[in-house]
């Protein structure tokens, strides 16, 4: 049988990309990742290898200075990434969505202003939907964007749970606005703010208050944002049309789904390779504990998890490369990938004993990384709204 997450049909280029990535992962990310995450330090040289690679113009065309590479091929970029260290994944994470928001629903000028230099990491990306009172209700969101006489805006409001809040200097972020439209999901807009990279007053009316401390995720920051009157020209409406961001956030957010779900291809990957390693050193009762049924049938399931949500989540970002809507497949593989990637880590850590819970072990740290698989990009339970309400739709009698 062949490894496991191997993707058929792949062209001698993405084959290239996944073996440079994978090296760079098992050089320079394994091994340090565990004191970085423990010091909850940034991955400043890390980030510049990945920079150095290409990696942050993967997805956007040669003709801005990327690579023009596919959806699919950013994903497997991401479980590699994620299989070394899951906060490195974060930091590239938003950065693509803001990429890929810009290239379908930027203007001409959007596109030329800020694609070239997000290619080259200059200019980092973050997202913002979720405030202090909402994260799966996006109808609920609160922070407004006011037209003013001279046809330009002022933002007010409080956002909560930006990753790369303080390290990126453009946050495609969704207000409400009055277009006078029936639907509040119609009066909505996204702008893209410019701000400086740190914490503080960041630009006029902008401030990144702090580092929020979490459980696991750490290296990368996570951020609240506070616009208090922030003055932002009307031509920084990503697409120039105000009352387009939540179906423009939503289009974003499928592409989350997909990276979400390769992130957790990437840890539970990872936690299979250190359960099958440590299965085979450890020996109770005179073998190794690989030996005993009860773990040889762990291991299968785990390795049968990890193959079930590879497959998914490829098929989702195939799907998603041919443009068409893929909430459903979005959904299915992003619940099932994080579902499963809680159940395989938590297999490993089990498989590890008492040694599992013990700090100098890999899959302590995964333990922690893997929570967060069940809720970033919205939480299962709204993955099964979304695929529940399309199924009645699509078997309706
Ligand atoms: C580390 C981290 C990084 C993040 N990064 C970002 C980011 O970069 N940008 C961003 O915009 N957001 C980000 N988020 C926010 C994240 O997307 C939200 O936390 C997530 O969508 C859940 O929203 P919530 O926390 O408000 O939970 P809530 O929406 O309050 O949900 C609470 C519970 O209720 C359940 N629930 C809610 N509604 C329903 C329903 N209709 N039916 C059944 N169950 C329901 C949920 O499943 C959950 O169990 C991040 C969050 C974390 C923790």
């Amino acid at each position: 049988m062949a490894k496991l997450c191997q993707t058929e049909d792949l062209t001698d280029i993405q084959q290239e990309i996944l073996s440079t990535v994978r090296q760079f992962v098992n050089s320079k990310i394994i091994p340090v990742a565990q004191e970085l995450e423990h010091s909850d330090t940034y991955p400043q040289e890390i980030i510049d290898g990945l920079k150095e690679l290409g990696v942050f113009g993967l997805t956007i065309p040669e003709e801005f200075g990327g690579l023009g590479e596919s959806i699919l091929t950013y994903a497997l970029v991401v479980e590699e990434i994620a299989r070394g260290w899951m906060s490195v994944s974060g930091v590239i994470n938003t950065h693509f969505i803001v990429a890929y928001l810009l290239m379908q629903h930027g203007t001409e000028e959007q596109k030329a202003k800020y694609l070239p230099r997000m290619a080259t990491g200059e200019v980092r990306g973050a997202f913002s939907m979720s405030e202090p009172g909402l994260g799966s209700d996006v109808s609920a969101i609160a922070t407004k964007g006011t037209k003013l006489d001279d046809g330009s805006y002022s933002i007010t409001g409080q956002k909560m749970w930006l990753t790369n809040g303080a390290s990126s200097t453009l946050v495609a972020l969704l207000t409400k606005t009055d277009e006078g439209a029936d639907s509040v999901y119609k009066n909505m807009t996204t702008f893209l703010v410019e701000k400086e990279a740190g914490f503080g007053e960041t630009a006029q009316g902008v401030t990144v208050p702090g580092k929020i401390d979490k459980m696991g995720y750490k290296g990368v920051e996570t951020t609240e944002l506070i616009l208090e009157d922030h003055k932002i020209a009307a031509d920084q409406i990503l697409g120039g049309t105000p009352g387009k961001g939540f179906f423009q956030m939503m289009d974003g957010v499928e592409v989350g789904r997909v990276n979400v779900a390769a992130r957790a291809c990437g840890l539970a990957w990872r936690g299979f390779e250190l359960g099958v390693a440590y299965a085979q050193q450890r020996k109770t009762f005179g073998k190794a504990i690989a030996e005993h049924q009860a773990i040889l049938f762990r291991l299968a399931e785990m390795a049968t998890k990890v193959e079930v949500s590879h497959s998914m989540m490829v098929r989702a970002a195939r799907l998603k490369d041919t443009g068409k809507r893929m909430d459903v497949e979005a959904g299915m593989a992003k619940m099932v990938a994080a579902e499963y990637a809680n159940e395989v880590v938590e297999d490993s850590f089990r498989i590890h004993g008492g040694y599992g819970y013990s700090k100098e072990y890999e899959i302590e740290r995964l333990m922690r990384e893997v929570k967060f698989m069940l809720i970033g990009e919205g939480t299962s339970d709204i993955q099964k709204m979304i695929i529940g309400r399309q199924l009645l739709k699509e078997y309706a009698l």
